[in-house]
């Protein structure tokens, strides 16, 4: 039995707008979920229903196998770690993270114990007598994992907890809320917009969008095999090249260059010629010399920018453009033309109505 099973989940608020449709997930004990999506797509409402900050409108959500809609947010034995981090500004971090088992009653000796304990694991010790206003934020930010920790609960929320750092703090509390989990061997669910965080810390990721789910794989599944254009397009940094035209005698152009696309093992797409489909390649499936099974295009380069560990390269041809990434040291000079070449393995296909993948 699934530690988390949502079935059908709907949101909709009093005004009558419809946050979340009929949304399915089954969570296993320890797997950490990310649910990921631009901004209003109803991560949060998501979240929140199942802290029981927020009812469910229709649908329903088991616990451990029992239906867990009518529980409160205690019953549920959940912690939820907010962006704002929530902290008591008045109480020192060993009270903030001491509150949660003082209101469950929990003795003296064992608060102390496990306040510490946790302290140790975050590398709070030296600031349990401080208040948050003399911590920077990725010490608030601990403090508020560590209140949501010490309460030893099952299942881990947490709401964007790193919108708030800095690119560098960012990074180093990412890996440490992967280690946590770990340790903890918690079920997490970690909502953010941030691709490269989902990508990084989830099992499995929940790509959202307007309220639906559009995905729900392992990071691999969502950038190997995309169900449609908006994951292919939110996976991945430059995202994936999207050129749009009508398929002409199993054909795609890229400006005026045809791309053959009977050259791509498997697909199909007779039933699509003189339709408009989509073809996507990823900025890092190019490759700039000759590689077998490869369609070979040329291109202008508009722009270029060096990023030490590769480089994007802006290209532009007969009003076409795409990026591709390279080596830095393969990076072409600006007003160029270079030649690049995209594997048919590495194309992707889309249906140019419903922007599903092509199977
Ligand atoms: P963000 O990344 O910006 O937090 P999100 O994906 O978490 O976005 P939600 O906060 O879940 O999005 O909101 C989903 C949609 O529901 C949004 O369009 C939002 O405006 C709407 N919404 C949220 N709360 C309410 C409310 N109390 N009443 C009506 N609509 C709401």
């Amino acid at each position: 039995m699934s530690h988390l099973i949502l079935k059908d989940i709907n949101k909709i608020y009093p005004n009558g707008f419809h946050a979340v449709h009929n949304f399915n997930l089954a969570v296993e004990k320890g797997e950490f979920i990310v649910f990921v999506g631009p901004s209003g797509c109803g991560k949060s409402t998501t979240l929140r229903m199942i802290a029981g900050l927020e009812d469910i409108s229709k649908g329903e959500l088991l616990i451990d196998g029992e239906r867990a809609n009518e529980w409160g947010p205690r019953e549920r034995e959940v912690a939820m770690v907010f962006q704002s981090y929530a902290l008591y500004p008045q109480m020192t971090v060993f009270d903030n993270i001491a509150f949660g088992l003082e209101l469950m009653g929990v003795d003296e000796d064992e608060i102390d114990r496990r306040v510490k304990n946790t302290a140790e694991i975050l590398g709070l010790t030296e600031y349990l007598d401080r208040l948050p206003r003399a911590l920077s934020g990725g010490q608030r930010q601990r403090v508020a994992i560590g209140r949501a920790i010490v309460r030893k609960v099952g299942i881990f929320l947490m709401d964007e907890p790193l919108s708030n750092l800095d690119a560098k703090q960012r990074v180093t509390m990412r890996s440490e809320i992967a280690q946590i989990h770990r340790n903890t061997g918690a079920t997490t669910i970690y909502v953010t917009h941030d691709q490269t965080e989902a990508m990084t810390l989830a099992d499995r990721i929940v790509v959202m969008k307007d309220g639906y789910v559009q995905q729900v794989g392992t990071p691999k599944e969502l950038y190997f095999e995309p169900v449609n254009v908006f994951v292919a397009g939110f996976i991945g940094e430059p995202p994936m090249n999207f050129l749009r035209d009508t398929l002409t005698d199993g054909c795609m152009r890229f400006g005026e260059q045809k791309i053959d696309l009977r050259k791509k093992p498997g697909a199909r797409i007779a039933e699509y010629e003189g339709r408009e489909i989509i073809l996507g390649f990823r900025p890092e499936a190019v490759s700039m010399q000759p590689v077998p099974d490869a369609c070979a295009l040329t291109a202008n380069v508009e722009l270029t920018e060096m990023l030490g560990d590769n480089a994007n390269v802006y290209i532009e041809k007969d009003g076409a453009r795409a990026i591709l990434k390279t080596t830095p040291f393969e990076m072409p000079e600006t007003d160029t033309e270079i030649t690049f070449y995209v594997p048919y393995s590495q194309i992707y296909l889309f249906d140019g109505e419903t922007e599903y993948v092509i199977q």
